[in-house]
């Protein structure tokens, strides 16, 4: 399929070029300009929406109070998964979410979020940074008249929380689980039911029983929704989201409004908000996953390699389905298994050469 009949065939698309006509930004008579942000999460969420916060904080700084972003939690001026749309039509010059959430408008978005047993985040900034991947994003959302930037990234994520142990693949019949993106397609294969909520309503659905598990993020954000009250098994690793970037997106025709050096400034604020949340991630899942284990006894479990080597035989069908879904999506497929294949090679020599290595000599 070409790009043309992709933006025919897009509703959203046809919407935001039919009527792009954008707001105009608030300009005070000093010069200086207001955007908005409007974002997936609950407002000051842990590493999610602090992330947020701390890039409108950053843009604010660097461009010396030029250029301030108001932020808004989910649900505050848009619902979360409306977060796309505002941005595209000019309700807000700015978001914070994740790419996967938008796979109704091109199944593609998902590779630029996470793939199930896809790229880790060091991998995943190769990709996009130096890799090719950047440029197709960009492309990808220049149809809703957005331009995508890397703005964090969770590291690999932890499996979920379920009420019953998980022993065999069986074991995901009938399940009713949040889990979004293609995770949560191959759970389907695996005989599953998938749903996806945005964060804030998850406890509410575990605890009432409308969902059976739910996947979140990781021991710091999973302990902030307090999933260890309504479910007893913390299961690893992350198959699904093996290290997620979450996005800023950013209004095109309002970035290009703007002078060079503050483009520039927006632009680099999210590149620095994308290494600054990992980091965080980093330091703060210790601390979170000595609390879980003990002072609320979660058990922690790893999925049997069974399990896992049936769930990567599933994903592997799921990704390359989507290769076949028009023509921009076999490109972003070609592009990101073939920098995968490549750079799973080096990791070998590398990171998991040394992590294992680190482990062995009893250091870990
Ligand atoms: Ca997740």
């Amino acid at each position: 399929m070409k790009r043309r009949d992709f933006i025919k065939n897009t509703s959203l698309a046809g919407a935001a070029l039919g009527s792009s006509v954008l707001a105009a930004p608030a300009v005070h008579a000093s010069g200086k300009t207001r955007w908005k942000m409007v974002t997936t999460w609950p407002k000051n969420f842990p590493g999610l929406g602090t992330g947020a916060n701390n890039l409108a904080k950053l843009i604010g700084e660097m461009s010396g109070g030029r250029l301030t972003v108001k932020v808004y939690g989910a649900k505050e001026l848009v619902p979360a998964f409306e977060t796309f749309d505002a941005v595209s039509s000019g309700t807000a010059e700015m978001g914070h979410g994740a790419a996967y959430y938008w796979k109704g408008k091109n199944e593609s978005a998902q590779f630029f979020s996470t793939v199930p047993f896809g790229l880790t985040a060091q991998e995943m900034n190769g990709w996009l940074y130096h890799g090719g991947g950047m440029e197709l994003w960009r492309e990808l959302y220049e149809q809703f008249g957005l331009v995508p930037a890397a703005a964090g990234n969770t590291g690999v994520q932890m499996g979920g929380w379920f009420n019953k142990e998980i022993n065999s693949i069986g074991d995901l019949q009938g399940l009713k689980m949040r889990i979004p993106g293609l995770g949560g397609e191959v759970l389907k294969r695996a005989g599953g039911t998938p749903v996806n909520l945005p964060g804030g309503e998850l406890f509410t659905a575990l605890q009432s029983g409308t969902i059976d598990a739910t996947e979140w993020v990781n021991p710091y954000n999973d302990l902030a929704f307090g999933f260890y009250k309504a479910a007893s098994y913390y299961y690893y690793p992350g198959w699904h989201e093996p290290g997620t970037t979450l996005e800023a997106i950013v209004n095109k025709q309002a970035l290009e409004k703007l002078p060079g050096d503050l483009q520039s400034i927006v632009l680099n604020a999210c590149k620095i908000t994308n290494q600054d949340m990992l980091a965080e991630y980093t330091a703060r899942n210790n601390d979170a996953l000595k609390v879980l284990v003990e002072k609320h006894k979660v058990d922690i479990r790893r999925y049997p390699d069974e399990v896992l080597a049936r769930l990567r035989e599933l994903s592997a069908e799921v990704v390359a389905e989507i290769a076949g879904k028009d023509e921009f999506s076999g490109r972003v497929y070609k592009s990101y298994t073939e920098f995968r294949d490549k750079v799973v090679n080096w990791s070998k020599l590398s990171e998991q050469a040394y992590l294992d290595a680190r482990s062995d000599n009893g250091n870990a």
